[in-house]
């Protein structure tokens, strides 16, 4: 931890800031885990160890409920799993996620104490629960959770008061990191990583902070090729400068993002950006033609437009993809005469259309949504994003899918150059994309020499789907950097 150290100021409370001076795509930091989980109804399909997503998965034969890759990934993880095995065979079933996840932080501090441990900068003990910040609901599962704790907790290892127990809870509440699949299509588990718990937040921050699943195929004893979280910097950052990553996603109005940060981590948002309200302006603007909309006209098509997003939602949730797919027309078809290219109302919903769309391999009218999204997301995003890489990223395959190599090639390579210094050259995703930006190249040289040819070589290429960058439209992204349980709808 020689590029970063810990400041406490009045105004800020604790922060992060570095040492030294980086630049774009630098790794600030990388950490480990102190301790992490699978969720609980994603248990048999992801790696206990390396948290990748595979087909095909070996279970433990103990407590038959952690799977692993290999007998590597099982070997890799005993230590953490050892006493969770035992407690699990013997209660017959494991408890949910929560209570795994403070379960393994309680041996491991058993095991090394709960002082500062030599990488951390700040102690497990240290890290901040907001507990008393807590609504009523919040507290009451806030006691569900202690009681199913004491209930698996054995009797033969050290046993923490109430008190202890809750701040582990509370913790994991407000600091439990997201952790993704290997292609960064979901969000497969949660994890503790005390000093980036240490990082504050920023609507538009100089880091990024990115989940790497590690390699199997490198030399696993080296640190760098383990799973590990790694701080990088966006962009020139100065020696004495605070560093400061996203709790959430910048796609929404400041007032917004304010509500969701003081819902979510406890505090108000002073950034420049929601201070002043910094592409709010782009987030909302209308039509600039001489049949400029009328102010009535907006506002009714803004209310129309949340209320078709809750029914869309609904219809995903439920996999009605052709009731998406039908909703998300009628709302564009109402939106496009009203809305410029940057509105937010009209950026949802042609996200979820070419996605929904690529899904259902209707790929042309799925690049023509995703190509407007680019084009609005591009001036609305920070130009390093790990969000706006992801997003150009399904844009290029999905043009690549529709015939449209130019474009295709286009934006994979423009995710290339963001994911490389978001994710950098050696992670998962960055891979795939230098292998798909090498096919597209050549197959645009093709198309260039011959069209005949290059259509029917792509018709062969296709059918062998050689990269899996949609998921299932459905399932729960990676999009929040902290994952802290939504409260129940009441
Ligand atoms: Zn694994
Ligand atoms: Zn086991
Ligand atoms: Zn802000």
């Amino acid at each position: 931890m020689d590029n970063v150290e810990m400041f406490e100021s009045e105004s800020k409370g604790r922060g992060l800031k570095a040492t030294k001076e980086s630049w774009a795509g630098d790794v600030i930091f990388a950490e480990r885990a102190y301790a992490a989980v699978v969720f609980d109804n994603l248990s048999h399909c992801v790696c206990h160890c390396c948290f990748k997503r595979q087909e095909k998965l070996q279970r433990c034969g103990q407590c038959k409920f952690a799977h692993y890759c290999d007998r590597t990934c099982q070997k890799d993880s005993w230590t953490e799993h050892k006493h969770e095995c035992a407690a699990i065979k013997k209660s017959g079933k494991a408890p949910n996620e929560n209570t795994r996840l403070a379960a393994r932080i309680m041996w491991r501090i058993e095991r090394e104490g709960g002082g500062l441990a030599e990488w951390c900068l700040v102690s497990i003990d240290d890290l901040q629960n907001h507990i008393e910040k807590f609504e009523e609901e919040e507290k009451e599962g806030l006691m569900e959770d202690v009681q199913n704790f004491l209930e698996y907790w054995p009797s033969q290892n050290k046993q923490f008061g109430m008190h202890y127990i809750s701040h582990i809870f509370g913790v994991i509440s407000c600091n439990g990191f997201t952790l993704s699949d290997q292609r960064g299509l979901q969000a497969v588990g949660v994890g503790i990583f005390p000093n980036l718990c240490l990082v504050n937040h920023d609507c538009w921050p100089n880091c990024t902070v990115i989940f790497n699943n590690g390699n199997h195929e490198a030399v696993r004893s080296m640190f760098h090729t383990q799973m590990r979280i790694e701080l990088r910097s966006l962009g020139k950052i100065n020696k004495g400068d605070e560093l400061t990553v996203s709790y959430v996603d910048f796609l929404n109005l400041s007032e917004d993002r304010r509500k969701l940060l003081k819902k979510q981590y406890y505090f108000d948002c002073t950034c420049e950006h929601c201070t002043k309200g910094i592409k709010d302006d782009l987030l909302l603007a209308v039509k600039e033609e001489e049949n400029k909309p009328e102010d009535s006209v907006v506002k009714e098509l803004i209310q129309f437009s949340k209320e078709t997003m809750e029914k869309i939602d609904k219809a995903r949730s439920e996999g009605a993809y052709h009731q998406v797919v039908k909703l998300c027309r009628d709302c564009l078809m109402r939106q496009e005469p009203v809305f410029a290219d940057t509105n937010i109302y009209m950026l949802r919903v042609l996200s979820i259309a070419s996605e929904v769309l690529s899904y259902l391999q209707m790929f042309q009218e799925a690049a023509e949504n995703a190509r407007k999204m680019v084009d609005g997301y591009l001036k609305i995003y920070h130009p390093s994003n790990a969000q706006l890489g992801m997003a150009v990223m399904r844009a290029g395959v999905t043009h690549w899918h529709a015939g449209f190599i130019e474009i295709g090639h286009g934006m994979i390579c423009k995710a290339y150059a963001i994911l490389l210094v978001t994710h950098g050259p050696s992670h998962p995703i960055a891979k795939d994309l230098e292998v798909m930006r090498n096919q597209t190249e050549m197959e645009l040289r093709m198309f260039k020499e011959n069209e005949f040819v290059y259509h029917s070589m792509r018709e062969a290429a296709l059918t062998n789907k050689p990269f899996q960058v949609m998921k299932e439209p459905n399932v729960e992204t990676p999009k929040n950097t902290f994952h802290k349980k939504p409260q129940e709808a009441k």
